[in-house]
């Protein structure tokens, strides 16, 4: 059988090392820490995929924490008046709830890749603790039929040429800040089903909340995005993770003071439970090239990375897993040539840059047609709901989104 080697356990390393073994591939997959490791470590990622991306991993039978992990059923969008913290908390201009056709899921990636990473190994797949350099993969060039870069934003990108047509941004757009934490209180409205809260602050950033699957069972995840050198650029070193849950939660009263009146009681839920940084979105050049000439294939945040702003980076890795599978499958015993390299990450970014492009979108100041469309959702729930399930397909964000006739076309059309 074919010899196939992923290096980088994530989203996407995992679910097509998984999914090769179950179609009887020999497949070698390298990760730089242990499931172990990544349990008791530092969360990664909010993750909260959507119904499509959620799909593929059921599949495959991945699903293993479907049943415990909370079910995002809707999407909130609330905006806070510009200007209005000035004097005191902000208020809050637009607040709306869409439905979502299919529930989304966040499961805390310390379980799951710890858990599909133990799965690989007790399937039979042979797993390498090693944090690989290039050095190495042009020695594995030579001895895989594939070899497949799913290292995430590490080093391992420097192989794969940036894409300036495709990556408008040189620099990161937000400073991103993630705590998780229980003792949140339900949502005011409708607190009956699980919802994904995005709160606008004009000018400022953004703060999301979610609920999710994590090592301590049912939590929630506070999570600002703030644009840098602005009022929630503050967590930059910011070492103790109390210190950085105390710096959430004032921003929080000030600027989401909605948000804050739930969160009054929150505790941390482990000392790994927050997260600081920021990068630049980008487009990479799919094939990399070693020194000795083999060719190596990148695969999603390796050559799609968006900012998490819209929260589609694990989706997009799903998809992208998938898409590699069927183009592995496909090839059958052919040989994964630069030519098929090259088809292959093309079929993904039919997929990958609607994301793209909507990401890059909502990194921007909004122009006044989306203003008017996100206000509008507040008064036609239909709009709210399409705007909801748009984060599972992207590409409909094209329908009536991105051109002010069109977003006026569709509301014209729902009056
Ligand atoms: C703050 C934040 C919030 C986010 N929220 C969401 C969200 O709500 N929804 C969503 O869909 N996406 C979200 N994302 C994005 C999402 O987490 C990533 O896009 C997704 O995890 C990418 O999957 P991947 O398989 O490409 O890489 P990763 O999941 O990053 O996996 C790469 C793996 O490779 C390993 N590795 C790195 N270098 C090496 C090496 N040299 N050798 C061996 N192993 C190596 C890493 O340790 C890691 O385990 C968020 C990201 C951030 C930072």
């Amino acid at each position: 059988m074919r010899k196939i080697l992923v290096v980088g356990a994530g989203q996407s390393g995992l679910q097509l090392a998984l999914g090769l073994q179950s179609h009887g591939y020999e497949v070698t997959l390298m990760s730089n820490r242990t499931a172990d490791e990544i349990r008791a470590g530092r969360v990664m990622s909010t993750q909260c995929m959507f119904h499509t991306a959620l799909q593929h991993e059921r599949d495959l039978q991945l699903n293993f924490w479907e049943s415990q992990a909370p079910k995002i059923e809707g999407l909130g969008v609330s905006v806070a008046a510009p200007g209005s913290w000035a004097e005191g908390p902000a208020a809050r201009a637009i607040d709306w709830v869409g439905k979502l056709d299919g529930y989304a899921q966040s499961v805390d990636q310390r379980v799951k890749m710890a858990g599909w990473m133990e799965t690989f190994a007790q399937r039979g797949g042979q797993l390498v603790i090693h944090g690989a350099a290039v050095g190495d993969l042009d020695y594995f060039s030579r001895t895989y039929d594939l070899v497949l870069v799913s290292a995430g934003k590490g080093e391992l990108v420097s192989m794969f040429a940036r894409d300036p047509e495709r990556s408008p941004y040189s620099e990161p757009q937000r400073a991103l800040a993630v705590a998780y934490v229980h003792g949140l209180g339900p949502r005011p409205e409708h607190p009956e089903f699980d919802a994904a809260r995005c709160n606008l602050v004009p000018g400022v950033g953004e703060l999301f909340i979610m609920p999710t699957f994590t090592t301590s069972g049912r939590a929630d995840i506070l999570f600002w995005e703030g644009i840098p050198g602005g009022p929630l650029d503050v967590f930059n070193g910011v070492k103790d993770p109390r210190e950085h849950l105390s710096l959430t939660l004032e921003l929080m009263e000030r600027y989401t003071p909605w948000e804050y009146a739930r969160a009054t009681n929150v505790e941390l839920t482990d000392a790994g439970g927050t997260l600081a940084g920021r990068y630049a979105p980008t487009v990479r050049n799919p094939i990399g090239r070693l020194p000795g000439g083999g060719l190596v294939l990148g695969v999603a945040d390796v050559v799609v990375a968006n900012d998490p702003i819209t929260g589609q980076g694990s989706n997009s890795a799903s998809k992208c897993a998938a898409a590699y599978l069927a183009s592995i499958l496909e090839h059958g015993d052919k040989p994964f040539d630069e030519e098929w390299m090259q088809a292959t990450f093309d079929r993904y970014w039919e997929i990958a840059q609607h994301v793209t492009k909507w990401t890059n979108a909502m990194l921007a100041p909004p122009p006044e047609h989306i203003l008017n469309l996100i206000g509008a959702a507040g008064e036609l729930q239909p709009a709210a709901d399409r705007f909801a399930n748009a984060f599972d397909n992207p590409a409909d964000f094209e329908n009536f989104f991105y051109e002010p006739e069109k977003t006026a076309a569709y509301l014209a059309s729902l009056s």
